[in-house]
């Protein structure tokens, strides 16, 4: 069988000042792929999404996008070219409304008013919350609303391949599992690509085809999402619980 991949990730090693951080670090990701990354604090989450936007450059290896190597690449140009970065945080643009944030987000990769605003209208189908408050301001939107109008504002640039730090990071549960919900009707309905990285294990097994376990910046495991879930040991060695 032939195995498609839109990201390879090459024997990546990434570090800041001493020893690294991402260890020779070798990931294929198939298209429409939706894969959790797991690991404790600091075991180099961050770190490799940061590498895969181009927000960090390695010390060696390489990362692969349809097959073209975009080590060195800008960030800008790999955004172009379809990857797009929710960072930790769920930054949106406080001054402005959730309509203009999405419309921001649209600015670069949606020529054209009415295919703009096409392209968030559809988006407000799937992300009924954000839709009720289009004219709210950023700052005025609680912890979930933002990080569901970062998640929008990544899409609304129609991604091939979506990175998400954390995004349940100080969410209530209720309200990670509606971001949780969109993200999955996202990938299923759209084949979008997704790496998401998460220390909510069981929120991200539960949208994740696939479940990759870091350590000490290297895969130790690498498994469906429902193996993953399943495995005891492997929970308690590396998952914490
Ligand atoms: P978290 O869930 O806390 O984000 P993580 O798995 O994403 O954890 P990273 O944030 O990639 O892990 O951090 C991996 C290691 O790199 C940690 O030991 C961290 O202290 C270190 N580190 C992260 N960012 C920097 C930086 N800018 N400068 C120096 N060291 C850093």
């Amino acid at each position: 069988t032939v195995t498609r991949t839109v990201l390879a990730l090459d024997a990546l090693t990434v570090g800041y000042a001493g020893a690294p951080v991402v260890d020779r670090l070798t990931l294929d990701v198939a298209p429409g792929d939706v894969v959790a990354l797991l690991g404790a604090n600091g075991a180099g989450k961050t770190t490799l999404l940061r590498t895969v936007s181009g927000l960090l450059v390695p010390r060696s290896g390489r990362v692969l996008l349809d097959g073209d190597d975009l080590t060195t690449t800008p960030v800008e140009e790999r955004a172009r070219r379809g990857l797009a970065q929710v960072p930790e945080g769920r930054s949106v643009v406080a001054e402005l409304t959730v309509e203009e944030n999405l419309t921001l987000g649209a600015l670069w990769k949606v020529p054209g008013r009415r295919a703009r605003r096409a392209a968030i209208a559809e988006l407000y189908e799937q992300f009924e919350p954000l839709a009720r408050r289009r004219r709210a301001l950023g700052h005025q939107l609680s912890g979930g609303e933002r990080q569901m109008l970062a998640l929008a504002r990544a899409l609304v640039s129609q991604p091939r391949v979506l990175l998400l730090d954390e995004p349940s990071l100080g969410l209530a549960p209720r309200v990670v599992a509606q971001l949780m919900g969109v993200l999955r009707d996202t990938a299923r309905r759209t084949g979008l690509t997704v790496l998401l990285a998460e220390q909510n294990v069981t929120s991200a097994l539960s949208v994740a085809d696939r479940g990759v376990v870091l350590a000490l910046g290297k895969v130790v495991a690498d498994a469906p999402a429902a193996d993953i879930a399943a495995d005891p040991a492997l929970r308690h060695a590396y998952l914490g619980f």
